[in-house]
């Protein structure tokens, strides 16, 4: 029972629509791929994983070109299918901008199944696209040595990268559409053949990425792979650099005091106890307090989570002297349910020798927010469950599903952002099945973060100091990245694993902000 029934879920960036939702489709400034599918067909259940990871793949393209998926299994889009003109499944077609409605779109037969042949379709469709192309979109053929060098006089943008590749490649196309959505900067694809350039900045390899300003002005992209993924990322964090509509973000902003808590440095690759113990209060005595009775899926919720927290919280000794008394107390309640403020007793009667043992109030370090509204707990909220699914394979668990299957019961009972809840419920449905030791839930959890991060990149709820990225960067993990044979961006998986272990571990966590 998803959100939604059908292939796609609240959680992807495929947009679904239905009978009444398309005709918004139509005469708007993005050009679109659709894809008309049928819950029952085997072979749309196939594609889409690829449809949902291209999606994923080419989300900050969106302005330019949307992905959409309509259901043609549902009696009431019927119409509309037919109307299209498809009759088999999966079927993909292209709109470009402004396509009135009346339009039927273009039909792609035998279309690739797999994420690079997609997103080179579409930048082929982009590319050829008639006046008028979607105004997101940026200009997509091969800069001339003339264009570059009038380039500052007709723009006001601070740099132009140039992507120097051959003709075949479309990396320099991917990543110009990659920062379409940011501001001061521009990027150009030049070919190897563009011999003036290519002498003038002495370039040898193909692909590579030069930030260029005058004749004499230019510098090589430093980058830990020549490759999309690293330009995109590097060009994207360039001084100056910008996400369109989001504030230039400057260090004083932190020093201006927008926060209750004046502002502290700490280290952005460490995890910090003070906020483990933080999220620990805000969920148990003020997350929880809204709920005034815990019986039923609740209660086991709230008995599954106490007990993982006993076992793997990697606390102070008072700390998890505490947990141990509350899983007791609520492992002695018969009943059915619970009140949620015998709870509250058990849990702050729990002082061992004087030591008031679960500290009150929260204190954000690694979690702290440039403005109130950003960061905090539910930055902590991920922080522990990362700490927790690494303690239990640490402390050789062998239930892969113990820790996640808490944190699923937590989030769908109690997390205080419902969104978040029915968008967390949907991806573990979709794929929790997958983990079948504490190494797989590790990675599970890391990679449904990182799925997370890549829907909310550019959201108001983005703190601007703290852009959503795929994590760890290659600054943080170079040998967690690699390239697979085509040049496509790869996780390696054994080293992502032994990052998070270290990364998560207890004896890494740091006691305090000082450090
Ligand atoms: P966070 O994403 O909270 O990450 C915290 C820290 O974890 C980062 O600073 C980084 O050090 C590390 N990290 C980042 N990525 C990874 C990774 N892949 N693996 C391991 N560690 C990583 N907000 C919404 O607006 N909509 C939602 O649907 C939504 N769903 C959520 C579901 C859950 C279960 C949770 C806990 C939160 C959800 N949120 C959602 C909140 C959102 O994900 C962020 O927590 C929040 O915006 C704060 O972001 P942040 O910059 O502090 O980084």
């Amino acid at each position: 029972s998803g959100a939604r029934a059908g292939l796609y879920s609240p959680g992807d960036r495929v947009r679904v629509v239905d009978a009444d939702s398309v005709p918004q489709l139509f005469n708007t400034s993005s050009a679109f791929l659709l894809e008309l599918y049928a819950t029952w067909c085997g072979h749309c259940a196939a594609f889409a994983p690829v449809f949902r990871s291209l999606a994923r793949d080419i989300s900050e393209w969106k302005p330019a070109v949307d992905l959409v998926a309509i259901d043609c299994a549902e009696e009431e889009n019927r119409k509309a299918c037919t109307s299209l003109g498809v009759t088999g499944y999966p079927s993909l077609k292209f709109f470009p901008a402004y396509s009135s409605n009346e339009s039927v779109g273009e039909s792609l037969r035998g279309f690739p199944r797999d994420v690079q042949g997609l997103r080179r379709l579409v930048i082929d469709r982009l590319e050829s696209h008639k006046e008028p192309g979607p105004p997101a979109c940026p200009p997509l053929e091969p800069a001339s040595a003339a264009e570059v060098d009038g380039f500052y006089e007709s723009n006001k943008d601070q740099h132009l990268a140039l992507v120097f590749e051959k003709n075949d490649s479309y990396v320099g196309r991917e990543v110009t559409l990659d920062l379409l959505q940011y501001e001061n900067i521009a990027v150009r694809r030049v070919l190897s053949s563009e011999k003036d350039l290519v002498s003038r900045l002495g370039v040898t390899e193909f692909p590579s990425c030069y930030l260029y300003y005058t004749d004499t002005n230019y510098t090589r992209l430093p980058v830990l792979m020549e490759a999309r993924t690293f330009y995109s990322y590097a060009l994207q964090r360039l001084p100056g650099v910008v996400r369109a509509g989001k504030p230039l973000p400057s260090d004083s902003d932190l020093q201006r005091n927008y926060t209750e808590e004046p502002w502290r440095s700490f280290n952005r690759s460490r995890v910090y106890m003070s906020d483990l113990e933080s999220a620990l209060h805000y969920s148990l005595r003020v997350e929880l307090s809204a709920h005034t009775t815990i019986s039923g899926d609740d209660l086991t919720a709230l008995k599954q989570y106490i007990t993982v927290l006993t076992k793997y919280f990697p606390g102070r000794p008072a700390i998890k002297g505490a947990l141990k008394a509350v899983e007791n107390w609520l492992q002695e309640q018969e009943g059915t349910e619970i009140q949620y403020s015998d709870f509250r007793k058990a849990l702050d009667s729990t002082v061992l020798s004087g030591d008031a043992v679960l500290p009150a109030g929260v204190r954000w370090v690694g979690c702290q927010g440039s403005q109130p509204q950003y960061r905090g707990y539910p930055c902590a909220v991920w922080t522990l469950f990362h700490v927790l699914t690494v303690q239990a394979k640490a402390s050789g668990s062998t239930d892969g599903l113990e820790v996640l299957r808490a944190m699923r019961a937590y989030v769908s009972s109690f997390f205080g952002c419902r969104p978040c809840a029915t968008h967390f419920e949907s991806m573990a449905q979709e794929s929790l099945s997958d983990v079948t030791s504490p190494a797989t839930a590790v990675l599970w959890l890391w990679s449904r973060h990182n799925q997370v991060n890549n829907r909310l990149a550019g959201e108001p709820s983005e703190d601007p100091h703290f852009p959503k990225i795929q994590w760890p960067t290659p600054e943080l993990c170079p040998s967690c990245h690699s390239l697979k044979n085509g040049g496509e961006h790869s996780w390696s998986k054994d080293q992502v694993l032994d990052f998070l272990y270290n990364y998560f571990s207890a004896e890494r966590i740091l006691p305090d902000y000082l450090q």
